[in-house]
């Protein structure tokens, strides 16, 4: 029988200060609380996150989390097995708060700790909601992150492609930004297409006609703001059915474009011959019901399980997390107060940076 675990899970690397307890064992654990205090409101005047404001707001409501985390879940200190903390990649500030909080309890408690990568965190999501079995295929499309991940086991994830400038999310919030639509921009754009017509303006598909899985949005909301620019020249403004068939327009292509390489990216992780093939995706933009339901279509047409963790696990949260830390937890690892904040952790070594690769090593 696996051993049985009761994990903290801390997180805190970009807008979202959460803590969660989940217990269980490899493959097959319950999330008994999520605690998620959002920061949406403190970034909102700015059009977007505030490293400085987001790493003091994490501070303030960490100890709140936690503490939130534990009675919801009805579990005390003496129970956590060990504490599981987000210790990159993200904005660093944000990082060093929850790395400092969980090396502070867990020396006050004398309980073991150990650092999880975010991008970990989701990749391993679809274990704690549906007990999937390695190999997976992992799309993570957020505000911050764009890959293709073949999930080997906890610790080997190998990337087959991901986004060379913005990730979707960031696309959606400059595009929702362009058209003078609230942020945070996915929601409102998605709200906006549901009365535009998406045959209205022809925007690109960026990188359709280079190979293998690599994606671009950059030009994209490039293109957007030319046609912007051309409407407000055409009719002295924006009118409410230029901002809708934009949104529709500007919507469908980014559906595209991650249609298109999911279907490629498929292709490659189909030749590992999974037992019982698995797309699942995470971050925020999985969140969109026109790409969900485009990328349901695919996974039906090529007979490969769909897999969409609810919401509140495909945002960033603590229970992924205390999963992650779970896993790596049970097979042995722990860290000590060496342990230090990374703004940069790709989860992939082996293969070549897709972007900001410097002095530092690769972004992401
Ligand atoms: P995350 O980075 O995972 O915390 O998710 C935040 C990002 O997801 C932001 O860029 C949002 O605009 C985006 N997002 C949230 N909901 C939607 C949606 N319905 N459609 C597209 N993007 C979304
Ligand atoms: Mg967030």
């Amino acid at each position: 029988m696996k051993p049985n675990y009761t994990i903290l899970g801390i997180e805190s690397s970009c807008d979202d200060t959460s803590a969660a307890i989940v217990q269980g064992c490899v493959g097959d654990a319950r999330v008994l609380s999520n605690c998620v205090v959002g920061q949406n409101d403190l970034h909102k005047a700015f059009g977007g996150v505030v490293p400085e404001i987001a790493a003091r707001a994490h501070v303030e409501k960490l100890d709140v989390c936690v503490e939130s985390a534990l009675h919801e879940a009805n579990v005390h200190f003496d129970n956590v097995d060990a504490i599981a903390v987000t210790s990159g990649p993200g904005l660093i500030g944000g990082v060093l708060s929850g790395v400092m909080f969980a090396k502070g309890l867990a020396s006050a408690l004398n309980k073991p700790f150990v650092g999880v990568n975010h991008l970990a965190g989701h990749a391993l999501t679809p274990r704690l909601t549906h007990g999937v079995e390695f190999p997976y295929l992992m799309l993570l499309i957020s505000g911050g992150h764009c890959q293709f991940l073949i999930v080997k086991s906890h610790d080997t994830f190998v990337r087959i492609g991901g986004t060379i400038d913005d990730a979707p999310g960031e696309a959606f919030d400059k595009t929702a930004r362009l058209l003078g639509l609230p942020q945070p921009g996915g929601p409102s754009i998605e709200k906006a297409a549901l009365n535009g017509n998406k045959d209205q303006f022809s925007l690109p598909r960026p990188l359709l006609d280079r190979k293998g899985c690599d994606m671009s949005f950059s030009g994209l909301k490039t293109a957007v703001l030319r046609t912007r620019d051309a409407c407000v020249d055409q009719h002295g403004g924006l009118t409410i059915s230029d901002q809708n068939d934009l949104a529709a327009s500007f919507q469908t292509a980014i559906s595209d474009v991650l249609v298109e390489k999911s279907k490629r990216a498929m292709k490659t992780y189909l030749e590992l011959s999974p037992k019982e093939p698995v797309l699942a995706v995470a971050g925020g933009v999985a969140a969109n019901s026109f790409i969900r339901e485009n990328l349901i279509s695919l996974c039906d047409h090529l007979g490969v399980d769909f897999l969409a963790p609810p919401l509140s696990l495909c945002t960033d949260n603590g229970a992924m997390i205390a999963y992650a830390g779970l896993e790596l937890f049970a097979a042995g690892h722990m860290h000590d107060m060496s342990l230090a904040a990374r703004p940069r952790w790709p989860l992939d070594t082996t293969s070549p940076s897709l972007i900001g690769h410097g002095k530092k090593g690769a972004k992401a």
